[in-house]
């Protein structure tokens, strides 16, 4: 089966295409993404009118560029999935509108599906099935959960969640008090390889004997970044951009690693899957595989290509709804901004 899954909830335009196998293997077939990141830069952050009428150019061709690339004509679908939510509203809406036409059109199945259970999902395109229970560290502009999955296309429950600022704001946020480009975490990364994690010892937030074990507060950390650095431009200093980056990654890496080995401990799972744009993040990874090696928990991190929005990860979760037999979504839903994570499927 040939599933399509179509990304809209942000400010990137995503088409991908997926097999679906009778083992329930899923494999990646085509993942066009069109981003309309540089009409926001200028902003430090998405502009939702502009994203929507980006996704409204670029539906279309994205779509082309998807089945040309993977050489298949629009005739051989199964079935389309969607995100429909959480996001921007009339992000989603794009979206969710040519989702339901082309449905119509090819008179195929329409699902519309959670973004956030998508960027869990799309590590299956990379390593296989996903073991269950497993647990989900979600990390990206606009959440971090730590989530247990039981079902990927069904059960899916949090266990905690950031109390103000997600990581990938944070890391959006203190690129802008370092004068780095928008969005923030790639060019931190970079800085960071360049320098000292040790050299400026910023706040671990939440991570107090009387704080919610599996809550994050990045909020905080970013205020201290902010705070660091108006210090050292009063003293007239030039700033360590390097050195700061690297510090204030090593705080967020730290936190986000140690919250999610003590709940796969503590629930007894066995297998942390890390996704969502951060997940990106070079050092968050070599420290998550440091730290899993130590407590002996398998760790999966799909390559950095799949954890940002594209639309292979709702392909990749659609064909486990359908292989999971879920009821299609009627084709008068409505995109939901503010779909909880429970929802994998309307
Ligand atoms: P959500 O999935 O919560 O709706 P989103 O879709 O906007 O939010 P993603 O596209 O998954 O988020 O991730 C974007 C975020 O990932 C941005 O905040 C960006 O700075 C961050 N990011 C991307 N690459 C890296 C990296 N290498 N290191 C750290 N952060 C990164
Ligand atoms: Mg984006
Ligand atoms: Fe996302």
């Amino acid at each position: 089966k040939i599933i399509m899954g179509i990304e809209s909830s942000c400010d990137e335009t995503g088409v991908g295409l997926v097999r679906l196998h009778d083992d329930g293997t899923v494999e990646l077939l085509a993942d066009e993404v069109a981003s309309s990141v540089e009409l926001h830069a200028r902003y430090g952050g998405v502009v939702p009118e502009v994203a929507s009428r980006a996704h409204l150019e670029a539906m279309v061709p994205t779509t082309r560029r998807a089945f040309a690339s993977a050489g298949l004509e629009m005739s051989d679908v199964d079935a389309i999935a969607v995100t429909a939510g959480p996001g921007l509203a009339g992000a989603l809406l794009v979206g969710v509108s040519a989702a339901k036409a082309y449905a119509a059109a090819l008179d195929v199945p329409l699902y519309g599906v959670n973004h956030l259970a998508g960027h869990i999902a799309v590590d299956t395109l990379q390593h296989g099935p996903l073991p269950t229970p497993c647990l989900a560290l979600l990390v990206s502009g606009g959440h971090t959960q730590l989530l247990r999955v039981e079902d990927i296309a069904g059960k899916i429950t949090e266990i905690g969640s950031t109390v103000d600022d997600a990581a990938g704001e944070a890391y959006d946020k203190v690129a802008r008090v370092l004068d780095l480009p928008y969005p923030g975490g790639p060019p931190i990364d970079k800085a960071a390889k360049e320098g000292d994690p040790g050299a400026i010892a910023f706040p671990r937030g939440m991570t107090g004997p009387r704080d919610p074990k599996f809550d994050f507060s990045f909020s905080g950390l970013k205020t201290a970044v902010a705070r660091w650095v108006e210090g050292a431009e009063a003293r007239g200093e030039e700033i360590p951009v390097a050195d700061v980056a690297a510090s204030f990654q090593e705080a967020v890496a730290d936190v986000l690693t140690a919250k999610a080995i003590r709940a796969a401990t503590e629930s007894g799972i066995g297998t942390l899957v890390i996704s969502g744009g951060v997940a990106a993040n070079s050092r968050l990874s070599a420290l998550a595989k440091e730290r899993c090696e130590e407590a002996g928990i398998e760790l999966r991190v799909p390559r950095p290509r799949l954890c940002t929005d594209n639309g292979a990860m709702i392909a990749a979760l659609g064909a486990h709804v359908v292989a999971a037999g879920c009821a299609p979504s009627p084709l008068t839903i409505s995109a939901n901004p503010a779909l909880p994570v429970s929802t994998v499927c309307l």
